[in-house]
């Protein structure tokens, strides 16, 4: 069995079932698939979670308005976020759901204990509630109009008896977690967000919703009147997809997780989840990486206002891997970005089809015109070849030092700057004109070799990102289908290249779709 250092447990949030999979979600997804195949190409086993959370107000209300049966319409949602991730070849390991007897039981569990602890009490409370955000809101939540400021919408004046799970008591051990840990919460603006708000007084959390108002959720195991909040319920998820609370609990796995989110739930996670491990006297999460969102002409992306990008399709349409790379090329992680489908195209075409696209297609037809089999001595290699190859170790140290600062886009920079300067190297030493010459036969051989080392390179760097196309490169490279699970196979010092027959297609230029 594997150490605890060489394995990790990556999550995304699990998606509510009020949307279909759109751009926010894919970008997480997307984002927690490029981590788990960076961390695994570097030997670190990597368990990856996403799913689906499928309970609460919302849900009931929505399958209510078209008619439908809740069960039948939480099947459906969950089935398009699967169907979606699995078209997208997104590589999660467990895909959950929250109204999975398992996960029912254990967040039963959860409450017994917290409850005979003496964590979680019963009292008369009176407040603000907002439908949207199915919770009270405090005084200092509504904005000056007195609005929720997530919905714009006034909250209701509500009076309930409720079940509280006793978090303030957990206000000074939030703020001694968070100021300890510097990596608990990932870009650090987050956590000085989160310390800031721990200034304030921390109230209790309302954990349960009475039935005659809600009865889609998990009911209380000690009291029959009411189910559990739909937050209570869904966070527990990270911890019961690692065997917790049974025996097989896999402990060593559960301290490695990182939970990958946006910024409009980094409260939930920040403080409700940490309180409550505490409370559950189990380790809190290890990071929590949190991204900023996607805008589509800077607004929001909503459904009501008739701006969601559709992931599938859009891969569909652009062609694969295209928008993992646009998504992480573009945004700067941890502010917000905006979504146009001019840059995406602009940046298919840019560093993609007119990038490594041409680079491999030029290269390759010289290649196979003149010579099919490349052989060379590394003794020939002139002062202008090494620079080249010295790059693509600089390269693959900036790509990891991008990853673990979570500057992705940086990563993702490098790569490009060395696609670029090997189609400067092309262009200097004009390989095409070496072919025409019977007496540079021996350079072109060096320079088609520089060159392939360069693309084999680039394609087991890119592999995290683009795993498609790093793929077609290493068959077209015959290095074998699976060369870059090892980073290790992007970086050698081949002297000898076989190449396929066929000249690998990686990238076309796309156009932006005409109106209808
Ligand atoms: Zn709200």
């Amino acid at each position: 069995m594997a150490t605890p250092q060489s394995r990790s447990y990556i999550t995304t949030p699990l998606y509510y079932v009020n949307a279909r999979p759109h751009l926010g979600h894919s970008y997480t997804t997307i984002l927690a698939d490029t981590i788990k195949r960076h961390r695994e190409q570097r030997g670190i086993q990597t368990t990856f979670l996403t799913g689906t959370d499928e309970h609460g107000e919302k849900i009931e209300q929505m399958a209510k308005s078209q008619g439908r049966d809740t069960r039948e319409f939480v099947d459906e949602v969950a089935n398009d976020f699967r169907d979606t991730w699995q078209k997208m070849g997104l590589s999660f390991d467990i895909f959950y759901r929250t109204t999975d007897p398992n996960h029912i039981r254990a967040v039963q569990h959860a409450l017994q204990t917290l409850k005979d602890r003496g964590e979680i009490v019963f009292r008369e409370y009176e407040g603000k509630y907002c439908v949207g955000c199915e919770r009270f809101l405090t005084d200092t939540e509504v904005n000056a109009d007195g609005l929720c400021p997530d919905h714009l919408k006034k909250p209701e004046n509500r009076k309930e008896s409720n079940y509280f799970f006793l978090m303030s008591r957990y206000h000074q051990a939030l703020i001694d977690h968070f100021e300890k840990n510097r990596n608990a919460i990932r870009p650090e603006q987050f956590r000085q967000e989160m310390l800031s708000f721990l200034k304030q007084p921390l109230g209790d959390l309302c954990i349960s919703r009475p039935k005659e108002r809600l009865t889609w959720g998990i009911e209380l195991p000690f009291d029959s009147n009411f189910v559990t909040y739909v937050w209570f319920d869904a966070l527990l998820n990270y911890l019961v997809a690692t065997g917790w609370p049974g025996a097989q609990w896999d402990s060593n796995l559960w301290a490695t997780v990182n939970h990958f989110i946006a910024k409009d739930i980094l409260k939930a996670h920040a403080i409700y989840w940490t309180a409550m491990l505490m409370a559950l006297q189990v380790k809190p999460a290890q990071e929590l990486q949190v991204s900023g969102w996607w805008l589509v002409d800077g607004t929001k992306m909503s459904k009501s206002l008739g701006n969601v990008v559709r992931p599938l399709e859009m891969e569909e349409k652009f062609g694969r891997d295209t928008l993992r790379f646009y998504l992480l090329r573009e945004m700067s992680y941890g502010s917000d970005s905006t979504f146009t489908l001019e840059n995406y195209v602009n940046c298919i075409n840019a560093y993609l089809a007119n990038g490594i696209g041409n680079l491999v297609s030029r290269v390759y037809t010289i290649a196979k015109k003149n010579l099919g089999v490349v052989d060379f001595a590394e003794a020939d290699l002139t002062d202008a070849d090494r620079r080249l190859l010295s790059l693509r170790t600089k390269t693959r140290e900036a790509w990891d030092q991008g990853f673990s600062e979570l500057k992705y886009q940086n990563s993702l920079k490098s790569w490009c700057e060395l696609v670029t300067a090997c189609d400067l190297y092309v262009n200097e030493m004009k390989p095409w004109a070496l072919a025409k010459d019977p007496t540079q036969k021996e350079r072109l051989q060096v320079v088609i070799g520089v060159c392939l080392r360069t693309i084999q390179a680039l394609g087991g760097i890119i592999a995290p990102v683009l795993p498609n196309a790093a793929r077609e490169i290493a068959n077209a490279l015959h290095l074998g289908e699976n060369h870059f699970d090892q980073i290790e196979g992007a970086i050698e010092d081949r002297t000898h290249f076989d190449l396929r027959d066929e000249i690998p297609k990686l990238f076309m230029r796309v156009q932006m779709p005409q109106a209808e």
